[in-house]
């Protein structure tokens, strides 16, 4: 299974390939707000009636929409929350990769610092 550094890696690699880093890139303020828009998106499908767990499949051929509940093959893009929070996660590989950032390490601090606090931080509601 590969680390997390790894898929950041191939993520960044990816948005390289795709001319995402032309021109010099995105600010760092334009990376998070990516990353919010990507969120926002899940948002929206879940106010449109979207399950949390809900997939669909759509393809744009001659400015006709398609739509299918299972993968057709890889050219129609996987639509709904759980590719949303994809995105999100995806995103902020990228930004990994892109800042040197270990985001293995990061997740196992955090964790590891998660489990030391209190129940729900002191009494917070949400
Ligand atoms: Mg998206």
């Amino acid at each position: 299974m590969p680390t997390m550094n790894e898929l950041s890696a191939q993520v960044h690699q990816t948005a390289l390939d795709k001319g995402w880093y032309d021109g010099g890139g995105r600010t760092f303020g334009e990376v998070i707000a990516l990353m919010h828009s990507e969120l926002s998106e899940a948002l929206e499908d879940y106010r449109n009636g979207a399950a949390p767990e809900s997939t669909w499949y759509e393809k744009k051929t001659d400015g006709e929409r398609h739509i299918s509940r299972e993968p057709v093959d890889e050219t129609w893009k996987p639509c709904g929350i759980p590719s949303e929070l994809a995105d999100v996660v995806i995103r902020v590989m990228d930004a990994c990769a892109y800042y040197g950032i270990d985001l293995d390490r990061a997740i196992q601090e955090k964790m590891a610092y998660n489990a030391t606090r209190p129940h729900r931080h002191g009494g917070k509601t949400i």
